[in-house]
């Protein structure tokens, strides 16, 4: 089955994962900015970070036959330095129009800060003055259900927002009614440490139906798994479920969510 991974760092992967995706029946993923693992130092390493994003990483792709790409801002975890990224967000639309820019993501919250969201605001002010779409982080754990809230919060009180356009990613059992029930996107994440394994998301499937549902492996420089999706079809599979479900979640919707971004162009494969 063909599938498409919406969240997933190939910067931090091997050609020899691109290899195997592509051997998977992967034939498209998005890639959002994010946490290098270290604070960049200053705009310029954001530049070129958006250089390889942009230029470098969907050339790569493209050698297995699959289609790159992806989103920009400065993560939540660098937000705290309110100057810096300041300065990214005025940079940031350097490359809204290059080709494979779906929006601005992967924003969000890490610790749920008062730094953190005045960033989170400031990039929804540019997706909304540059009409992008929104990709967005919820944090990690203990913070979870908080900082989720934090964010539909600030979603909620800003009325030029489409919540058909924005992506709120990593929810779990706890979060994913909120999002759905707004009108948002929900992805579930696929992670072999933490936020949800393929059972748990098959079951939130058989609970919420398939109705703006994405999963990814956000497959990162961590502890992940790039080939997730191809698990979770495995169980959705061997629980019984019709192929025209499944397709429906790893493909179609996808193709649905980011079809809405005047950048992609997307190439269905034969
Ligand atoms: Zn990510």
């Amino acid at each position: 089955m063909y599938y498409i991974d919406p969240h997933i760092h190939m910067v931090s992967r091997t050609t020899d994962d691109y290899e195997t995706l592509a051997k998977m029946g992967c034939v498209a993923l998005s890639e959002p900015a994010f946490w290098a693992g270290y604070d960049r130092g200053s705009v310029d390493g954001f530049r070129d970070y958006f250089r390889q994003l942009t230029d470098f990483e969907s050339r790569r792709a493209s050698n297995y036959g699959i289609q790159h790409f992806t989103w920009l801002c400065i993560n939540a975890k660098e937000a705290e330095n309110v100057e810096l990224s300041r300065e990214v967000i005025a940079m940031i639309p350097e490359f809204l129009d290059c080709s494979g820019v779906l929006g601005i993501g992967e924003i969000g919250l890490n610790k749920n800060t008062r730094n953190e969201a005045i960033v989170f605001l400031e990039h929804i002010d540019l997706a909304m003055k540059t009409d992008e779409q929104i990709l967005i982080h919820t944090p990690h754990l203990e913070d979870k259900y908080q900082g989720t809230r934090m964010i539909l919060d600030m979603l909620g009180s800003d009325s030029r927002i489409s919540r058909q356009r924005v992506l709120v990613d990593h929810v779990e059992e706890h979060t994913i009614r909120p999002v759905l029930e707004a009108g948002y996107w929900a992805g579930m994440t696929l992670y072999p440490v933490s936020k949800c394994t393929p059972a748990r998301a098959a079951d939130m499937v058989e609970i919420y139906g398939p109705e703006r549902l994405l999963v990814n492996s956000a497959g990162d420089w961590g502890p992940s798994k790039p080939t997730a999706v191809p698990d979770f079809i495995l169980e959705m599979r061997r629980r019984g479920h019709d192929e025209q479900l499944i397709r429906r979640i790893v493909y179609e919707n996808p193709l649905a969510f980011f079809g809405q971004s005047r950048n992609f162009v997307f190439q269905r494969p034969i």
